[in-house]
């Protein structure tokens, strides 16, 4: 952890928001899952002995030459595709010069002014309001290799004695998303911000084309913001905080830019046009360098690779294959299942419930109650276990059947969760634990005749007052009842027994 500390001046958020426009703008890095990388056959897999993972070309010797890899390709037209952009006939791959020891070629290959994918946009909804995000651009580049930092045993504070250098990553393949100025969000900025970067892991997930894992740096955030007075319609100096990796952060990262930019405007000062970055302890940023111009990159057409000119049929039957994306599918699923906004809502802000819901009614469950599990019963599970949902020990198919055997009257509620209780304990399968813990109800009439009889016997005073018109004093029958079957009986069967005994 960093013991440097921010010594920004801050305004309040709202203050903040009362005299600027918000403007952002989020360049977003996706590290592609392929096999391999994008001009040689090396693995792409994460972690390995370090420089296990490379080649002459991904090294970047002399001689070596890049081949495009056709699966990246591919990738990169159907995230373009699913950002409703244009895919491009013809573009090509360009050079991009800058001096960074984990780069070992000395250059970039990216691309430049013709992006395989252009002019799309992305509608997000945030608490029921609707944005539109646009995009300006999808473009393949490779990623850099890692530095790491090491030693620092010498009795200084902070620093290190000596740097090593990975280049297993070096070469993996990137599509890089950038937006144009995302304009009209008000205060919510920062939370669109996070929505877009949720949209956009959703996306990538459904596509198959990357883990969308943020904490393994497979989706980054360089996210720039600037402020604008009110009223004004040209654009403020924008910061770049660069390579941010959690949704929270993404929406943090921001809201101190802007509370930083808020009092330096405020002040009557200039914001500078600068990277900074994001300090997680902290949680402010800081000072990176200052802002290079396009030209200082030196941009020229890669002369190793020819240009590409993705088929028109290709590009047709990628776009025909594109799954269902993540929004569609949310809309689609919530008009089936005959839930609110707001019940929809709970669901989409469960991590992972809405496929587990999906699962388990298609396993047979009505969608109300695999809700009702998955979001009460289970959700409390996995946050006293300290997992996510999909990671508990029950599966959709076990949930189903626990309803099943609740809508069968072979247990109730309370005897369900028990059910539910020993499945996650590692007990096997529902119907197994209701026998083995002996959970079933008694649906035996004879047996809860007799019991019914029995309360009502020791309770005269009770059955008068019920038998005289007071028919809430039932409950309390029905709850003596229920402790002599040891809860295991159906509370509505024993309440209309109750009831045609005492009218
Ligand atoms: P660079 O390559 O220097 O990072 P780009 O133009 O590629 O610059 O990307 C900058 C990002 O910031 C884009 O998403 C762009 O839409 C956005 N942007 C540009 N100007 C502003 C501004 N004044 N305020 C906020 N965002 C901006
Ligand atoms: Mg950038
Ligand atoms: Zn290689």
């Amino acid at each position: 952890m960093s013991l440097q500390r921010s010594s920004d001046e801050l305004v309040g958020y709202d203050e903040a928001m009362e005299r600027f426009d918000v403007v952002l703008g989020l360049e977003v890095h996706v590290e592609l899952g392929t096999a391999s990388k994008m001009w040689c056959g090396c693995s792409t897999e994460f972690g390995g002995e370090p420089n296990t993972r490379t080649c002459p070309v991904c090294l970047g010797l002399p001689g070596s030459l890049p081949v495009v890899n056709r699966k990246a390709v591919e990738s990169a037209i159907r995230i373009g595709l699913s950002l409703g952009c244009e895919i491009a006939q013809w573009c090509r791959f360009a050079r991009k010069q800058y001096f960074y020891p984990d780069m070992p070629k000395n250059y970039q290959i990216s691309q430049y002014d013709e992006p395989i994918a252009f002019d799309g946009r992305v509608e997000l909804e945030v608490d029921g309001v609707g944005y539109e995000v646009p995009i300006e651009r999808a473009h393949m580049e490779e990623d850099a290799g890692k530095s790491l930092h090491v030693g620092g045993s010498t009795g200084r504070i902070q620093g290190s004695d000596h740097s090593l250098m990975d280049y297993n990553r070096a070469g993996v393949p990137l599509v890089e998303i950038v937006t144009r100025p995302i304009r009209g969000t008000g205060a919510r900025g920062p939370e669109v911000a996070r929505a877009y970067m949720a949209h956009l892991r959703d996306m990538v997930r459904a596509l198959g084309v990357s883990q969308g894992r943020m904490e393994q740096g497979q989706l980054r955030c360089d996210a720039n913001v600037s402020l604008m007075p009110k009223g004004s319609d040209e654009l403020g100096t924008r910061t770049e905080t660069k390579n941010v990796n959690s949704l929270r952060s993404v929406e943090a990262a921001l809201r101190y830019e802007i509370r930083r930019q808020g009092a330096v405007l405020a002040g009557g000062g200039r914001v500078e046009q600068e990277t900074r970055m994001w300090n997680e302890a902290g949680g402010f940023t800081t000072a990176g360098r200052s802002k290079e111009q396009a030209e200082d990159y030196r941009y020229f057409p890669e002369p190793d690779l020819i240009p590409l000119a993705p088929g028109r049929e290709w590009v047709a039957e990628l776009r025909a294959s594109l799954p269902e994306m993540p929004s569609a599918k949310r809309s689609r699923l919530q008009s089936e299942w005959g839930f609110s906004d707001l019940e929809m809502r709970d669901v989409i802000g469960n991590e992972g419930a809405l496929d587990l819901i999906e699962a388990t009614v298609a396993a047979g469950c009505d969608p109300v109650a695999a809700r009702k599990w998955w979001l009460t019963e289970l959700a409390r599970a996995a946050n006293e276990q300290g997992v996510a949902l999909e990671e508990l020990a029950i599966s959709p198919v076990q949930v189903a059947q626990v309803q099943e055997l609740v809508e069968a009257g072979t247990v109730n509620d309370r005897l369900a969760r028990t059910v539910i209780e020993g499945v996650l304990a590692g007990e096997g399968a529902p119907g197994r634990i209701v026998e083995a813990r002996g959970l079933a109800v008694v649906s035996d009439e004879g047996a809860l005749t007799a019991a019914v009889d029995a309360v009502i016997e020791a309770n005269p005073d009770v059955a008068a007052r019920i038998r005289g018109g007071r028919t809430q004093a039932v409950g309390a029958l029905i709850g003596a009842v229920m402790r002599q079957l040891g809860g295991k009986a159906d509370a509505r069967r024993v309440r209309e027994l109750i009831t045609a005994r005492l009218s």
